[in-house]
């Protein structure tokens, strides 16, 4: 295939890259963004194995196929609930693949196989190293959200004493040692040094961002899996790796920026690993809480005439947004003005809610975020909260203390009545207890949300 085929495949792929993600940035248009995108990698792919060296070939075929049955046994295999984990999961790949990628072409320089001098030889060791860096920080980093998405390790923060000292600590270290290896021409022991610094200060940045926080590290983490991808194209020179691992690193930090507001939190804190972000809360919540019954819940929804539904991660385990979508259509058609709140870190994905919600064909127009519809509650007859909890927590607004201080949450406790669904007494995932199971105006229907909602279903 000539330099001039492939070029013009590469401009075509990234320019689909980039349809596919203006696409993905509204409901209406995001199955077509997942097209575009579909055949942006096509045309990659076919691109870079049809003009890769013949000798490698078979290699290639042979490593893509066993990715290519493990990733579809994955993919069937994953419920929607555990797609942010695999998520986590794909960036730490992305990052350990960039690592790999720098030793290798590292090693060629080595061992003479790549016969660079001068300017060009310490551009292509800059690369190597910052390559190096930034992938093994995804790596780790990226296990480590695995872990916390998963439950497998606590959501918390990890409160090492000094820990703003060790994270600047080792970026210091990694731009002296950077200096040394570039001024050695490459050294071996120096890059071995500096891939143990950054698995170290990956693993400690995100042990060291709270759970509420959680929803910017995977956005910050698919900016970092981006930069590692440009970093490998780079040392590949691949130009549609740079380009496309720009546009993931962009758009990754643009989110990350995004939720950052939306949570009320400092972009700079956050990145820099909850800098300076201590949680002391000494706040006790207690009282009394009043329980209803399914069949007295589908009266009162009868005796509406507007319906806010507040969905969050219980939705999402349970399954519930079918049988949810079914009660909005059923009050709907009973003349009840239905809306769905949707908080910008509500589940545990950006759009987590949406997704949902779309695929249980709930119109978008009912469908509105936080700052569209947080002013409707006090004329609001009924809320119901299925399985959402810190999004929905006055105490972020009462305990500065808190680990949700200050961030804006659905004010659902100012409607007239609020049902919350959900199975215990538990907090949500930041671990804050909810003041709002124990206010007057407040009810709980404890269960599983799908099973109850099939029963209100079934008594509306
Ligand atoms: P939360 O995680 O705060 O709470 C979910 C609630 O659902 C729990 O209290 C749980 O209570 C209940 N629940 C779980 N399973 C069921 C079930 N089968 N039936 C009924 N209820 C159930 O949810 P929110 O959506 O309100 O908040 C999201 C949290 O996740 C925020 O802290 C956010 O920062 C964080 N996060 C968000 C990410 C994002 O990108 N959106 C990414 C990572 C973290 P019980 O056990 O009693 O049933």
């Amino acid at each position: 295939m000539t330099q001039g085929i492939i070029a013009v495949a590469y401009i075509v792929a990234a320019i689909l890259f980039i349809l596919s993600l203006a696409g993905l940035s509204k409901q209406e248009t995001a199955k077509r963004g997942n097209l575009y995108g579909i055949a942006g990698m096509s045309i990659a792919l076919t691109v870079t194995i049809a003009s890769a060296n013949p000798d490698a070939l078979a290699y290639m075929l042979v490593a893509m196929l066993i990715g290519a049955i493990i990733g579809i046994i994955l993919a069937g295999k994953v419920e929607m609930t555990g797609m942010p984990e695999l998520i986590a999961c794909l960036h730490s790949f992305v990052g350990l693949a960039a690592v790999l990628v720098g030793y290798n072409s590292f090693l060629k320089i080595l061992w003479g196989e790549n016969h660079v001098s001068g300017t060009m030889l310490n551009v292509e060791l800059s690369e190597i190293y910052l390559g190096v860096f930034i992938g093994a920080v995804t790596f780790t980093g990226s296990i480590i959200a695995f872990g916390k998405l998963r439950g497998i390790l606590s959501s918390k923060a990890l409160m090492l004493p000094g820990k703003n000292v060790i994270n600047l600590g080792i970026l210091v270290a990694m731009a002296v040692l950077m200096g040394l290896f570039l001024h050695e021409d490459g050294s071996m022991l120096y890059l071995a040094i500096v891939t143990a610094l950054a698995l170290i200060f990956g693993l400690h940045l995100v042990a060291s961002i709270g759970g509420a926080d959680m929803p910017v590290v995977i956005s910050m983490l698919n900016s970092y899996s981006g930069w590692a991808t440009a970093a490998s194209g780079f040392m590949l020179s691949n130009d549609l790796l740079i380009i496309t691992g720009a546009l993931v690193g962009s758009s990754g930090a643009i989110l990350s920026y995004i939720m950052c507001k939306a949570m009320n939190r400092s972009f700079i804190s956050v990145i820099a690993g909850g800098f300076g972000n201590e949680v002391k809360s000494s706040v006790v919540v207690e009282g009394e809480y009043r329980e209803i019954l399914p069949e007295e819940v589908a009266e009162r929804l009868k005796q509406s005439e507007s319906v806010i539904i507040a969905p969050g991660y219980g939705m999402a385990v349970a399954q519930a947004q079918y049988p949810v979508a079914d009660i909005s259509r059923k009050l709907r058609s009973m003349g009840i003005n239905v809306r769905f709140a949707i908080h910008p870190v509500a589940g545990r994905l950006p759009g987590h809610m949406n997704v949902l919600l779309a695929d249980a064909k709930v119109p978008y127009d009912i469908v509105l975020e936080m700052d569209e519809i947080n002013e409707d509650f006090p004329e609001t007859d009924t809320v119901l909260v299925i399985g959402a909890n810190d999004t929905v927590n006055p105490m972020s607004q009462e305990d500065p203390h808190c680990a949700i201080a200050g961030m804006p949450v659905l004010e659902v406790w100012k409607a007239r009545s609020v049902i919350v669904f959900k199975r215990s007494m538990n907090t949500g995932y930041a671990g804050v207890q909810n003041p709002l199971f124990f206010k007057e105006n407040t009810h709980m229907c404890f269960g599983d949300a799908k099973a109850t909602v099939d029963k209100i279903l079934k008594a509306l």
